[in-house]
């Protein structure tokens, strides 16, 4: 129930223009799928290591350490195993990072194609540095939530054997935690931070291959924007008044693409939850060059185009296709 509150807040939250939200999706819910894996796997081995330590009905206030060590131990050997033979996969994630490498140049190729009034920009040429480096840090994050789900799973177990509970109550303390502590179960935390990481991280590579696109092509500036809604920090009239940086002020301010952005959270979308997006200064030069490479371009097709049509020995106004 916690969850499904969590997952429409999350999908209602505004995003920023051409943002990939179905890639998003995608990572989001590969996450929840490993997530529940996981879960299955602790599961399955903290009821068996319990029914094998104490008769399921029964509950033995003497061996408390004794029941204790042998579930920690148990979910010890489970975690290396894990970590072993579930480790995330790197070409899942590159997969899913040229995904949104793909939507997010499609998108600001068609923005700035049509602010500088071109039709061809040149071939993005741009870094693999900046997959490999999301790839390196997601894999590291999705290892951070397995390891908070199993602390999680080590407190419940050990509070829940002191508290006496018997092997079916201790084993549903996996779904639903303690209902007083007000926090989310074990699972549903994992499937939260891995909501979290999605968005945090599909967020920071949309605007790094957005700035360095611009960049590539020669933009030199950008205006920081913001959603405009009430979860931008430091918005007066919304939820964080009082956070700083404020990103409601930093609306509308100039930004170098070559530089660091803001001196405390970079650029827009870098800081965790940031869903700030760059709107970039087309400056009379670089859309002179952008106009220049097009009409270049253009011509040689031209050339090429009729050059092939004489090479059929057709008319020069006879549509040859440009691949030719
Ligand atoms: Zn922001």
């Amino acid at each position: 129930m916690v969850m499904h509150s969590l997952r429409c807040d999350g999908s209602s939250r505004r995003r920023p223009p051409g943002y990939p939200s179905s890639i998003e999706q995608l990572y989001r819910e590969a996450l929840e799928r490993r997530a529940a894996m996981v879960h299955r796997l602790y599961d399955a081995r903290i009821t068996k290591t319990l029914n094998a330590q104490r008769r399921p009905s029964e509950t033995r206030q003497d061996s408390e350490e004794e029941d204790i060590q042998a579930v920690i131990t148990a979910m010890l050997s489970l975690r290396e195993f894990i970590r072993e033979q579930f480790a995330p996969d790197e070409e899942d994630i590159r997969d899913l990072a040229l995904k949104l490498q793909l939507r997010t140049l499609d998108y600001t190729d068609k923005k700035l194609a049509r602010v500088a009034r071109v039709s061809v920009l040149p071939p993005y040429v741009g870094g693999p540095d900046v997959i490999d480096a999301f790839i390196r840090e997601n894999v590291a994050l999705i290892k951070t939530i397995d390891e908070r789900y199993h602390d999680e799973v080590a407190k419940l177990m050990e509070r829940g054997i002191r508290e006496g509970l018997s092997n079916r109550e201790l084993t549903r303390l996996l779904d639903e935690g303690f209902r007083d502590a007000g926090k989310l179960s074990p699972v549903d935390g994992a499937k939260y931070n891995g909501e979290r990481i999605a968005r945090n991280q599909m967020h920071r590579l949309n605007g790094q291959i957005s700035r360095l696109r611009k960049q590539q092509l020669g933009v030199r500036q950008y205006r920081w924007r913001n959603m405009k809604d009430v979860r931008v920090t430091g918005n007066p009239g919304g939820k964080y008044p009082d956070a700083t940086p404020s990103h409601w002020d930093l609306d509308g301010k100039l930004f170098d693409y070559a530089g660091r952005g803001h001196p405390i959270d970079g650029h827009p979308g870098q800081r965790p939850g940031c869903r700030c997006f760059d709107d970039p200064v087309l400056e009379t030069d670089s859309k002179e060059r952008l106009q220049a490479y097009d009409k270049n371009t253009m011509e040689s097709a031209e050339r090429r185009r009729q050059a092939n049509a004489a090479l059929l020995g057709l008319p020069g106004d006879h549509k040859v296709p440009l691949t030719l």
